[in-house]
């Protein structure tokens, strides 16, 4: 009897490498791409997998990087686009950049040749038919916007977000709590609340001023000709703000009413910047109402200026771009498939990673998930010491929903970082502990010692079991 297809759609990064997934499983596949029948505004080629700017894949070190690791994990699940990827690599220093055509051109041969794999060119248009009743939808950042209409439609209307609007997340251990106290406005509890569940950190008004001046000095980063200008009610970056008047943020994000410095009570603070943590493991704090389009460098530079926040660390910088992409922690099961549906599975950017790799790792996730399926085989997510767990975590379960500010979707997309995965503490040496870089280090490869052997062992590779025993 032969295996029925599973369907994908969009042949990009998480299209391709699920497709790869699929078929590798040995069930057959149709993967429909547009390009070559309708473009979209960023791809220039036919080609699958096209990596529409950079041609870097970012730090291949897989001891203290959060995307090294999870290249070596995709490349221990045999990933299509980390092998054309190492197979085109050109030189690039500690990085992983790639040929961009070679690279493109590799993963398109492969898939071509694949006997299970077949490629249609053509648009699909809206929600697939029921008959295809294992699909993948991996349509990106740039989905065709009949096919996102049929997917705002069906999920609801927050669902379903055409621009990120970024504000940056720090990781905790790097907030000098000496400055910062931990206070909810009013010492609201509110649901969920302990009166307690905000780092607040304070500003004088000459530190203010400065602040607000170095924002309006800032460069910033333009808007696509093809995006537009997509400030919507409360979504305003702090620039834009700070344009609007020099005491806008004080009466916005940065109003100090309702807040008590807990280490000098009697002099009350002039603004204050408040973090709201993010992720459920407490390793991650988001600046509410601090969207920017400041350029990364400047942006590290000027929020840095927060008492407090002098040596943050920022898992993810701010940023403001046309993505369409769910609500996934809400929408999607721990195996990316869709609650409402069953056999509807999302891969890639459109369920809330960033970045060429996360999107493929996704991919390669989803491929596994429903490649299992229709073969009848049991899956478990992978652990969330992994990459790939920490990852899917962040996308399906991990942050946390806040609901203290209506109308407002906090989950927002992310690229692989520590502050992702569970903490592990640095390992003393000769019964001493470590101290300042030698500790983060140390810290960095005890962690990515343990997802290593974690991912080997859910991918049930021998060498996993031979060194547990
Ligand atoms: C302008 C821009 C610049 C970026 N720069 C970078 C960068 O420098 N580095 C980085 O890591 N990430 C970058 N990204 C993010 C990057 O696009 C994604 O991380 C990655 O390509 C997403 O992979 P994906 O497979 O989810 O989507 P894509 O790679 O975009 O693939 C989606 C595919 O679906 C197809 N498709 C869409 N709708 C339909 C439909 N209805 N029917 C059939 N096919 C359809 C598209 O043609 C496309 O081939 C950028 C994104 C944009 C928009």
């Amino acid at each position: 009897m032969s295996t029925k297809p599973i369907h994908i759609i969009g042949g990009g990064l998480a299209g391709s490498e699920a497709a790869w997934q699929v078929a590798s499983a040995g069930v057959p596949v149709i993967l429909h791409e547009m390009r070559g029948v309708r473009g979209t505004d960023a791809h220039k080629t036919d080609g699958l997998a096209e990596l529409v700017c950079s041609n870097s894949f970012r730090s291949d070190d897989a001891e203290t990087n959060a995307v090294g690791l999870l290249h070596a994990e995709m490349r221990l699940a045999g990933s299509l686009i980390m092998s054309a990827g190492d197979a085109n690599q050109v030189p690039a220093g500690g990085a992983l950049a790639v040929d961009r055509d070679g690279f493109s051109n590799a993963v398109t041969a492969r898939l071509d040749a694949h006997p299970l794999i077949t490629i249609v060119r053509e648009e699909i248009t809206g929600l697939p038919p029921e008959d295809w009743d294992q699909t993948i939808i991996a349509t990106g950042p740039l989905t065709a916007p009949s096919l996102a209409e049929a997917i705002a439609a069906s999920t609801g209307a927050d669902a379903l977000a055409f621009f990120d609007a970024i504000a940056p997340i720090i990781h905790f251990d790097s907030i000098d709590m000496n400055v910062c106290w931990f206070q909810s406005r009013y010492d609201k509890v509110g649901p969920g609340g302990t009166g307690k569940d905000y780092i607040n950190c304070p500003m004088d008004k000459e530190q203010y001023d400065a602040f607000v001046q170095a924002l309006l000095d800032g460069q910033k980063t333009e808007f696509k000709q093809w995006e537009g200008t997509p400030y919507f009610d409360g979504c305003l970056p702090i620039e834009v703000m700070a344009e609007r008047g020099r005491e806008t943020l004080r009466h916005g994000p940065m109003k100090p009413m309702g807040l008590t410095n807990a280490h000098n009570p009697t002099v009350k603070a002039y603004a204050v910047v408040q973090l709201r943590q993010d992720n459920a493991l407490g390793t991650l704090y988001n600046m509410v109402g601090f969207q920017t389009k400041l350029k990364h460098g400047e942006q590290v530079d000027v929020l840095r200026m927060i008492p407090g926040l002098e040596n943050a660390e920022f898992a993810r910088l701010g940023g403001l771009h046309r993505n369409t992409y769910l609500n996934s922690p809400t929408l999607l099961d721990p195996t990316l498939q869709l609650k409402s549906r069953h056999g509807l599975r999302f891969a890639g950017q459109i369920t809330g990673c960033e970045g060429y790799v996360e999107s493929a790792a996704i991919g390669l996730l989803a491929g596994r998930f429903a490649a299992a399926e229709r073969l009848g085989q049991q899956i478990s997510a992978p652990p969330v010491t992994t990459a790939f767990g920490a990852l899917l975590n962040h996308i399906t379960g991990g942050h946390i929903v806040s609901d203290d500010e209506p109308g407002k979707r906090s989950f927002q997309p992310m690229n692989v970082n520590f502050g992702l995965f569970p903490v592990m503490e640095a390992p003393k040496v000769e019964g001493k502990r470590l101290r300042g870089k030698e500790k983060t280090v140390a810290k960095k490869k005890a962690m990515t010692g343990r997802a290593l052997v974690d991912c080997r062992a859910w991918l049930g590779i021998a060498e996993a079991a031979q060194a547990a025993e």
